[in-house]
């Protein structure tokens, strides 16, 4: 092995990928520095881990869920007492400020602990049979081997919201983390390993989409697909299981509106825009991408988010004092710049941002917070996700048209009213289309312990995290136990007529 290189994890050996293609993994705040090489992975590499992980599956399986939950107790113990090494390291290859790392990796902790404490409840249930002398039950059973394959933007986070729910259901897993944030792959299955999970039960591919990714999807022995990215790759990958009957999970894009009406709390709404809109340089899934203004309050609020947006700092996500970091590569600040463009063109007003910066210490894939004024609801920077630093700001007259507005997108994940009329926030919350709905808060930031996920095309109706999650990962079984010693016939009238 060259030095530098990480590997892929198969049936409990770090091994070199099949294709002796490696790549390299840069930080976005400084695009000349490499964190490290990392396997290019085929679809060999994923015919030998899926063959691990078919092979490591019936112990597993066997293994009580309580002893499994033991682990993922360890698991989210080692990742606190490692929270600051690893939120290091992932704001060095994603470029998110340290702070917003640091909480990507709470949200694994919290989410294995979660899943622990489900060890000792994966609740069936007993009911009563229309037959004397039959007892009824259902029963949760693990699916088989489940393909992980997960985005750039919570590198931690997102795995562990699949993979400790996975694990707990006794299925094993092949998982292929993003190719942009490889390192915090590694380092998450370097704990599961140290937490005692066994050989072959998690197995890890780094390397691209198109194919490795497609590998596992198209591969006959995986049961299950749990994917989070965007709403196209999401759709190519429902056809490809549809195909197969797989069982898919997909969390995908979103644009998010936040509401404030006449009658909210300023001070309030604007704190949660700025860190809405522009925490995680906008490279959220649940980030706030439309701001739906009451008319009354519309130039105010505006005229203040641009103050506070010109105001942060944009710098490397180590440094103290940095409020945004860079995009995550060149093509995503090339996308949100075209973005731009089209705003402009389309006639909205360009209040502020709207540039790549590369200036002084900033080398990397830096935009300036960028927002723009009069838009309307069916311009494209209001119905398509950029991914980046821009929001659009729309003017609404009333509740019933800032619903509309917020509703007129393909996606559904997250949404938000600020208001003071508990009135008109139980209305948002009855008539909102999405998964997801604050009352004065902003549209990001999920607790493990709810559901998490969206309608229409932000998804496929499953849900992530919550006690809802264990229905992805594990399929129920109905056991009828007959001890009348005779045969009985459901549904058979049993009365002569
Ligand atoms: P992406 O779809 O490009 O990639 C996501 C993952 O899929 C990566 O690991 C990638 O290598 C893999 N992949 C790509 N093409 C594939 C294929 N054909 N077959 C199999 N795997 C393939 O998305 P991204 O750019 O990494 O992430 C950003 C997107 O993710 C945004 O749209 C964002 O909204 C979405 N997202 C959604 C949620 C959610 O919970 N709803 C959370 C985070 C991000």
């Amino acid at each position: 092995m060259a030095a530098g290189k990480s590997l892929n994890r198969v049936g409990g050996e770090w091994t070199e990928p099949s294709t002796g293609r490696w790549f390299e993994d840069r930080d976005p705040a400084a695009p000349e520095e490499v964190v490290g090489i990392f396997p290019d992975s085929g679809a060999a590499d994923a015919d030998r881990a899926v063959a691990a992980a078919r092979d490591a599956f019936p112990r597993w399986a066997r293994t009580p869920a309580p002893k499994r939950a033991e682990m993922l107790y360890r698991a989210g113990e080692i990742l606190k007492r490692r929270k600051d090494e690893l939120a290091h390291i992932m704001t060095r290859e994603m470029g998110k400020v340290l702070a917003e790392t640091k909480g990507d990796v709470q949200e694994a902790i919290d989410t294995a602990f979660y899943a622990a404490g489900e060890g000792r409840r994966l609740f069936g249930e007993t009911t009563t049979s229309e037959l004397p002398d039959k007892f009824c039950m259902s029963v949760r059973q693990p699916i088989g081997v489940c393909g992980i394959i997960t985005p750039w933007n919570f590198p931690m986070a997102i795995p562990a919201w699949k993979m400790f729910p996975a694990l707990l259901c006794g299925n094993t897993i092949v998982f292929k983390p993003a190719h942009d944030t490889p390192a915090s792959a590694s380092r998450f299955v370097e704990v599961l390993v140290e937490a005692g999970i066994p050989d072959g039960v998690v197995n890890l591919l780094h390397g691209h989409g198109r194919e490795v990714g497609t590998a596992i999807v198209e591969h006959p022995g995986v049961n299950l697909i749990s994917f989070t990215g965007s709403t196209e790759t999401g759709k190519k990958i429902a056809q490809q299981c549809g195909g197969q009957l797989k069982r898919a999970s997909l969390e995908l894009g979103g644009k998010n509106g936040m509401i404030v009406m006449d009658d909210a709390d300023l001070d309030l709404a604007i704190e949660g825009a700025v860190w809405g809109c522009f925490g995680t340089t906008g490279q959220r899934c649940t980030a706030t991408s439309r701001l739906i203004l009451h008319e009354a309050i519309s130039a105010e609020f505006t005229e203040r988010l641009v103050r506070r947006a010109r105001a942060l700092r944009l710098g490397h996500g180590l440094e103290p004092g940095t409020d945004v970091g860079p995009l995550i590569h060149e093509a995503a600040r090339e996308k949100v710049h075209r973005y731009v463009e089209i705003g402009k063109s389309e006639g909205a007003e360009l209040l502020c941002g709207g540039r790549p910066v590369d200036a002084g210490k900033l080398r990397g894939w830096f935009y300036e917070p960028t927002v723009f004024g009069k838009v309307l609801p069916n311009m494209r920077i209001a119905q398509e996700e950029i991914f980046g630093p821009v929001v659009a700001v729309l003017e609404v007259k009333d509740l019933d048209q800032a619903i509309a507005v917020l509703n007129g997108t393909r996606y559904g994940l997250s949404s938000s009213i600020y208001t003071a009329d508990v009135n008109r926030a139980f209305r948002a919350m009855r008539d909102i289309e999405a998964g997801i709905t604050y009352v004065n808060g902003p549209t990001i930031g999920a607790e493990v312990h709810l559901p998490f996920g969206g309608v229409k095309e932000t998804g496929n109706g499953h849900r992530e995290a919550g006690p809802q999650v264990y229905d992805v990962f594990s399929e129920w079984k109905a056991i009828y136990v007959d001890y009348s010693g005779k045969l009985q016939k459901a549904q058979i009238d049993s009365q002569p007529s």
